[in-house]
């Protein structure tokens, strides 16, 4: 083989990761070490997994270790493994470009925003990268499973990198980082012993460190007499190196659950809150899982890349387990630890295994009773580190502060758009679901939880109200509220395009139904009298409403008197079955096809606008008008529910030519 160095250049993504790492003023740069050891665990998973049905694989090598080893001399920190090792092709592909989605854009904006903030590179999940932080020079040399070829990559993050044949004794991974001047603590046994410890103690694999220690030789002495010594180099397991979700729960505190999610994770923000449980009888499973802190980039694409981890009997099977994990809970991270399934499992045949179902069940059990526990809880006082905390340049301890928090809330924001799905999606558990859902309201401030609602529900109301709008300030304005309003009944505010089904898949809350308030003809509950009194103005503008539907023909499948209405003339309904405005147009913008659907114009007779209307229609003189005056009730029927007329321009100016009439009368 020839020595040829190859030249490679990063992905432009990497690049601008990179320059925010390299230009950072992070006082943690500690936390390259997590990264570095998080990923090296992975190679051990990864090749005691290929172990289970290669056979040989592991070879005469069969103890799996991280090891750290300083060298003073060098000023460098090198972090080894034994693990799957990379090829050629997987160091261009693995250190040279990040795969994941919505990481240019984020690129794109931090750039735009010139913010060169460290805590942002989180966001990224690009652990590796974080080397840079302590590091001007990284070398990795890596030999994969399997290969007689190892190879070496270089790096100063500022020119790309170069890959050249290299050699290595047998499999695995060294990640050798050149130390900047300011990083030569990471050098410091105490230093490494203590980061270890306080980030990565749970790692399952031991991480040794190179110690230097100074030893007796033989019996000599020296000339004082005491017994001569000599440097002596030794490996001393720093960590504690048993599976985290094995300890019993008591022996676990907060923060080595929150270390443990953010090695599992690659995330850098804390778990809004976890469970860790234990099912023992026919079926014998260990889980923790984590509701995260934040929403990841990439949230509504299905293909999430960390979901839930499964281990059988401590070993690592497979990332991502979707099949323990249902869509609507794609949010969680953790892992499941079970004794039900054979070792020999392979990743393609763990969904036909029939315990798999049972595991399912149990992880959408344990996150809702999580969930529900955190609805329960309410808001808490909980105390949590100062982001970017720069005070504590020399180690002092992370200063906190007291904040008032309502974990559930913080959880609905960010993942309630998923969790809903829950609602259309798992029959099962659809009541549960139910009760964690949550809206805005017409009525109250915050959240409103569907029980909250019904529990403030006036004695003679019988149904739950709502209203789906592109968002809910639109939704709050809604005419289609006012007579909802006048009864003082409060109205739910959607303004989620999934909520329209979901509505639909409960159909009840309580035993009341969920009735949309811009849908059917709303009876209201009305009372014998009010059901004559609208018979009676139907006739009496019976005239009118023909005279309109003339006029605006197929626009509308019926004109119709209302008594939905109080401060607005006219607004659009959508029959009993029909879909709202606001989901056709997604749909639409989705490049669906969606049959036009005609809706009710529905006129107030009780408006001063609308018995002018019936008025001019009366006069012969000017009954002409009625037909301009259809045209722009209708247009701001549609413009209230937040959509455009058919004809924005025909609209606007049918309203310029309404004005100026109205001034010339004023000067005439
Ligand atoms: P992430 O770990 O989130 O995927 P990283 O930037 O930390 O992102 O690593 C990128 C990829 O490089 C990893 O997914 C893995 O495939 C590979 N990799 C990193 N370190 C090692 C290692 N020590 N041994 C084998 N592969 C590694």
């Amino acid at each position: 083989m020839t020595q040829q160095v190859e030249q490679h250049a990063f992905q432009a993504e990497v690049d601008e990761v990179l320059s925010i790492v390299v230009n950072s003023l992070y006082s943690h740069k500690e936390v390259f070490l997590r990264e570095l050891i998080s990923n090296a665990s992975d190679a051990l998973d990864k090749l005691s997994f290929r172990a289970l049905t290669e056979h040989g694989l592991l070879g005469d090598d069969k103890e799996l270790h991280i090891d750290l080893i300083p060298s003073e001399d060098a000023g460098t920190l090198t972090i080894r493994d034994n693990g799957i090792g990379m090829t050629h092709d997987e160091l261009v592909q693995n250190l040279g470009t990040i795969a994941k989605s919505g990481t240019k854009q984020l690129a794109q904006q931090l750039a735009a925003e010139g913010k060169k903030d460290i805590s942002l590179i989180g966001k990224f999940g690009v652990g590796f990268y974080a080397a840079f932080l302590v590091a001007d020079k990284v070398t990795v040399t890596s030999r994969a499973a399997g290969s007689d070829q190892a190879w070496m990559w270089v790096s100063d993050a500022k020119s790309g990198f170069t890959i050249e044949p290299s050699e290595r004794e047998a499999r695995g991974t060294n990640i050798i980082l050149h130390l900047k001047e300011d990083a030569s603590e990471f050098l410091r046994e105490y230093e490494l012993r203590n980061l270890v410890r306080r980030y990565s103690d749970y790692v399952r694999h031991p991480i040794r460190l190179r110690v230097e220690r100074q030893k007796p030789v033989g019996d000599e002495k020296d000339e004082k007499g005491n017994p001569k010594t000599e440097k002596v180099q030794e490996w001393e397991t720093v960590n504690t190196a048993s599976a985290l979700w094995t300890r019993p729960k008591g022996e676990v505190t907060e923060e080595q659950y929150h270390d443990f999610y953010k090695h599992l994770t690659h995330e850098w923000t804390d778990p809004l809150a976890y469970t860790h449980f234990k099912v023992e009888g026919t079926q014998e499973l260990t889980g923790l899982l984590f509701v995260p802190g934040q929403a990841p980039m990439d949230l509504f694409s299905n293909k999430q890349n960390k979901g839930v981890r499964l281990y059988v009997k401590r070993v690592f099977i497979k990332e991502d387990c979707e099949e323990l994990l249902p869509e609507w809970l794609r949010f969680m991270r953790g892992v499941i630890d079970t004794e039900d399934l054979a070792l020999n499992v392979s990743r393609e045949t763990v969904q036909q295994e029939r315990v798999t179902a049972g595991i399912k069940k149990q992880v959408v059990n344990k996150t809702l009773t999580l969930l529900e526990e955190l609805a329960e809880e309410g808001e808490t006082t909980r105390t949590e580190p100062v982001e970017d905390d720069e005070s504590d340049e020399e180690g002092g301890e992370q200063r906190t502060v007291e904040v008032k928090i309502h974990r559930y809330h913080k959880f609905w924001s960010a993942f309630g758009r998923i969790l809903k799905e829950g609602v259309h999606y798992d029959w099962n558990n659809k009541e549960r679901v139910a009760k964690l859902l949550r809206y805005r309201s017409s009525t109250a401030d915050g959240w409103t939880s569907l029980q909250e609602y019904v529990d403030r529900m006036p004695e003679e109301q019988k149904s739950i109200y709502y209203v789906i709008a592109e968002s809910v300030d639109t939704a709050r304005n809604s005419p289609h509220l006012e007579a909802l309003r006048k009864r003082g009944y409060e109205v739910l505010l959607m303004a989620d395009p999934v909520d329209e089904w979901v509505v639909e898949g409960l159909g009840k809350f309580a035993d009341k139904p969920l009735v949309s308030a811009a849908k059917g003809a709303l009876a209201l509950d009305d009372t014998e009298e009010e059901k004559k009194e609208l018979e009676a103005q139907t006739t009496l503008f019976s005239g009118l409403i023909e005279r309109v539907k003339g006029n605006l023909g197929d626009h509308v499948a019926e004109v119709r008197m209302t008594h939905r209405l109080t401060d607005s003339p006219a607004c659009l309904v959508t029959d009993e079955h029909g879909m709202s405005p606001y989901l056709e147009k997604i749909l639409r913008q989705n490049g669906q096809e969606v049959p036009g659907q005609k809706r009710i114009l529905e006129l107030n007779p009780d408006h001063e606008v609308i018995q002018r209307l019936q008025e001019l229609a009366k006069d012969d003189a000017r009954s002409a008008e009625v037909d301009t005056w259809s045209q722009l009730l209708f247009g701001q029927a549609l413009v209230a529910e937040g959509s455009l007329p058919a004809d924005p321009a025909g609209f606007a100016k049918a309203i310029t030519t309404l004005m100026r009439r109205a001034s010339d009368k004023g000067e005439g």
